[in-house]
């Protein structure tokens, strides 16, 4: 395992659409080990392919939940509901951190590194980081999702509290 460079957000390449992963191979397997090496040294939360130069529709997430990497190849969204707002930054635009607009729940399509197809739904901050890892495999920057009216910190944290205590109370509805 190596760390990559991590493209920056003057590079062109960063526009461009990613290319579908046919070959489920060591040569894959090895960009996802350094992709994660990469995001780990960059204390990221994701990474797409695109950011380290490679054209591959593939991305790394761990959003340090307990939960471990999520390697997502081919990924698309097949359902998207609700809305929610979330101060966002990326590792190919270090410094900056802007509220952006993302769906509140998504429905995600997937292969993993064997080639085995996944459905999964998110929510809150793993949805958010879904949408903007697979955002670059379109070319697409979290500043083109920016809340043209932002919140102020207050009413953010207050959202954030409502969003955990709704949370709280789905998992205790499903136990009981
Ligand atoms: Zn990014």
């Amino acid at each position: 395992m190596a760390t990559r460079n991590v493209v920056k957000k003057e590079d062109p390449i960063l526009r461009k659409q990613s290319r579908v992963v046919t070959k489920f191979d060591e040569r894959l397997w090895e960009l996802l080990d350094d992709m994660a090496e990469t995001m780990y040294a960059d204390e990221g939360v994701g990474l797409a392919a695109v950011q380290v130069a490679s054209l591959k529709r593939a991305v790394v997430v761990d959003i340090q939940d307990g939960r471990g990497i999520t390697e997502l190849i081919n990924p698309v969204i097949t359902h998207e509901e609700g809305t929610q707002y979330e101060i966002e930054g990326c590792l190919s635009i270090p410094g900056e951190y802007y509220e952006t607009i993302r769906p509140e729940r998504i429905t995600v399509e997937y292969d993993d590194r064997h080639g085995q197809h996944h459905v999964e739904d998110v929510e809150g901050f793993r949805a958010v980081c879904y949408c903007h890892e697979i955002d670059h495999t379109n070319g697409i920057l979290f500043l083109d999702r920016l809340n043209p009216d932002p919140h102020d910190r207050e009413e953010l944290e207050e959202m954030a509290r409502k969003r955990r205590a709704e949370k709280a109370e789905r998992a205790e509805r499903m136990k009981s």
